[in-house]
């Protein structure tokens, strides 16, 4: 088994799951004792957030670029960024180590290729649902047509990411907003949801919709570990 290099604590909350979810998938294939080998190097996540929206993208790289490398000199075979918006600096981080990042929007994107759906409603923060760097890699890559919610429903959700689930909060009144802004995209045609931000699964279960849900965090958690249990 490879060791599956983890950048966390954007936040720690879903840092945590995927803490979780790799190791609950180890011992779902392996059995036993068997657990995954992971090393994880988690920042200070309000240093990122200040620079966000500070528009200091260089600075938020920095930190990002230094984290990446402690992963991998502290034995990871690859590395995990566990986060949608901080893969905007993914090419720029991914030149700066030697092993190799497994992008979150490339296990998202298989995973609808693989059940045939092509038009998905896309939920993150604003930087994940207003650039290109997301959505692009998911409509040239794999095809997929991405509705994103309207300028109320994007601020909505990003202020729900930011001033609630990041900070563990799980709000009854946020869900049933979230449920509004998911059902104004399927009557725009969208056939499943993209959780598009690692948080949005502690708000937002099957049980809640029946419109298909793509849970990002977990499916980038399984990913890791097919490609550590593969290599
Ligand atoms: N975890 C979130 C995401 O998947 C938001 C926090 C961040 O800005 O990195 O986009």
């Amino acid at each position: 088994m490879k060791t599956i290099g983890l950048l966390g604590g954007m936040s720690w909350e879903s840092t945590a799951l995927y803490y979780s979810i790799i190791n609950k998938t180890v011992k779902q294939r392996w059995g036993g004792l068997h657990s995954a080998r992971i090393c994880l190097v988690s920042v200070d996540f309000a240093e990122i957030e200040r620079h966000q929206h500070r528009d200091e993208w260089d600075e938020a790289a920095e930190i990002l670029i230094e984290a990446a490398r402690s992963v991998e000199s502290g034995g990871g075979d690859c590395l995990v960024i566990c986060t949608n918006t901080m893969h905007k600096l993914a090419d720029t981080v991914q030149a700066h180590i030697n092993i190799p990042l497994l992008h979150i929007a490339d296990a998202t994107g298989r995973a609808l290729q693989t059940d045939e759906t092509s038009r998905v409603a896309l939920l993150g923060t604003r930087f994940t649902m207003e650039e290109d760097f997301y959505r692009d890699r998911l409509e040239e890559a794999f095809g997929l047509q991405v509705l994103t919610p309207d300028v109320r429903g994007r601020a909505e959700m990003h202020r729900i990411i930011y001033e609630e689930l990041c900070r563990g909060i799980v709000d009854p009144g946020s869900r049933k907003t979230v449920l509004g802004i998911i059902d104004s995209l399927r009557a725009e045609g969208a056939e499943a949801v993209i959780l598009g931000c690692t948080e949005i699964t502690m708000l937002i279960q099957h049980e809640h919709t029946d419109l298909p849900l793509y849970d990002t965090t977990r499916l980038h958690a399984e990913a890791a570990v097919d490609w550590a249990l593969a290599s």
